[in-house]
């Protein structure tokens, strides 16, 4: 006999989101889970919505069932900048450092790609054609990979041009192609797009493994059978897979009251990218520190902290040129990073002959998940 669904409640007391107060989850319906499903997609991120749109869209008629154990996203859609960007350049010459060049121009073009495909699927979803500004020194080596980034995409994204933070004004590598979405809109526009999928919320997957998998519910335990398996759980990675090379990060990030500033209103990234801000009707979004604290590493705990807060508090005093206002929203969220690096290898790893993980994408999952859910979606597996 079937199990009748409800959620579980294995989440950790959160703070929402700027984008989930103002969209917070509907009400779950009572559901049953099947026995067998064609694919099972474990976590409805990002990855796992994308994956579940492309594979509801390939001609063969298969049963696809989306679970995840939050309402939605445990992990980071729900809960990141929206950022929808190729990459800036002092960020870039900084993962040259330990990836190399052709690492780092091939994942620009990646972002790229998946930017594209976004633009493509969803013409109408609102993308703001903001742009980015890298607020960091213009030094030497980051024209001469702006020039070659420039050359690979061939269009000049960047370009060198004035631009204002709070009272300075200082010549800053821009970035014409990015832009900035509201991201639980856009999980949901996902799953409406994703309509050949079954999504079920409230639903643990305790072990996915050999065409089986255990998932645990409020009702109880339910065994379900499945002809290939995604695991789409980013930084709990490791919790399915204990050789996960897959390592959590945690990301903090505080929205403003509303606020009067001269400061240019395009993404802002500083510090190489681990400090970056955007605005949000007339609030200013910024998040980082990532790099300054070792809290923020290796831990999935979902609590914001008093010396985060503070440090983005005085970035964002520098941005908006003035300490006329207050933090009204603050929460964190939960980043995957293969290696813990932010370009660390590939985030797909095959654990069965029916089970592959995708898990992993930092700080840039935005832009490379339509990317990976496209091309998995055109094997020819099953
Ligand atoms: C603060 C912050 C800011 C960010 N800003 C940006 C940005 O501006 N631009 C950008 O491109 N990227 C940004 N990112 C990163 C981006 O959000 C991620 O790369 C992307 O959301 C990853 O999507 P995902 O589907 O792989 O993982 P997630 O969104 O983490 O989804 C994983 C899902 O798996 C579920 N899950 C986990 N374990 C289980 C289980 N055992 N059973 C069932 N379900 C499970 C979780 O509940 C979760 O919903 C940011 C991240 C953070 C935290």
């Amino acid at each position: 006999m079937p199990i009748p669904m409800q959620p579980v409640i294995t989440m950790q007391m959160r703070r929402f989101s700027y984008w989930e107060s103002e969209l917070p989850p509907e009400p779950l319906p009572a559901r049953e889970l099947p026995r067998r499903v064609d694919i099972l997609i474990v976590g409805a991120g990002f990855m796992g919505r994308w994956l579940a749109y492309f594979l509801s869209k390939r001609t063969q008629p298969a049963r696809i069932l989306v679970i995840d154990r939050d309402r939605f996203s445990y992990g980071a859609s729900s809960r990141n900048a929206g950022f929808i960007t190729c990459g800036q350049v002092s960020e870039m010459l900084a993962d040259v450092e330990h990836a190399g060049q052709d690492r780092v121009i091939e994942t620009f073009m990646q972002r790229r790609e998946g930017i594209a495909i976004a633009r493509e699927v969803l013409p109408d979803f609102h993308i703001d054609p903001c742009g980015s500004t890298d607020y960091d020194p213009v030094t030497d080596d980051k024209l001469a990979l702006m020039a070659k980034l420039n050359e690979a995409a061939g269009d000049e994204i960047f370009s060198v041009r004035a631009a204002r933070i709070g009272q300075a004004v200082r010549p800053c590598i821009f970035n014409n192609a990015d832009g900035a979405v509201h991201p639980v809109k856009l999980l949901r526009v996902l799953q409406g797009r994703a309509s050949g999928a079954g999504f079920e919320f409230g639903v643990n997957a305790v072990k996915v493994k050999d065409g089986v998998a255990e998932l645990e519910t409020i009702g109880g335990h339910h065994e379900l059978a499945y002809g290939r398996a995604f695991i789409c759980t980013n930084g709990f990675a490791s919790e399915l897979d204990s050789e996960s090379r897959v390592q959590p990060g945690r990301g903090q990030v505080i929205v403003t009251s509303k606020i009067h500033t001269r400061t240019d209103r395009t993404l802002g990234y500083l510090n190489a990218g681990y400090d970056y801000f955007r605005f949000v009707d007339e609030r200013l979004l910024i998040g980082g520190g990532r790099d300054k604290f070792k809290t923020e590493q290796n831990t999935r705990e979902l609590e914001s902290t008093g010396e985060v807060c503070e440090y983005l508090k005085q970035v964002a005093a520098e941005v908006i040129g003035h300490t006329d206002w207050q933090v009204e929203h603050q929460w964190a969220g939960i980043m995957g990073f293969v290696a813990g690096e932010h370009l660390g290898g590939s985030p797909r790893k095959r654990l069965d002959d029916k089970t592959e993980a995708i898990a992993g994408f930092g700080g840039m999952g935005v832009a490379l998940t339509p990317l990976y859910a496209k091309q998995i979606a055109a094997e020819d597996w099953v």
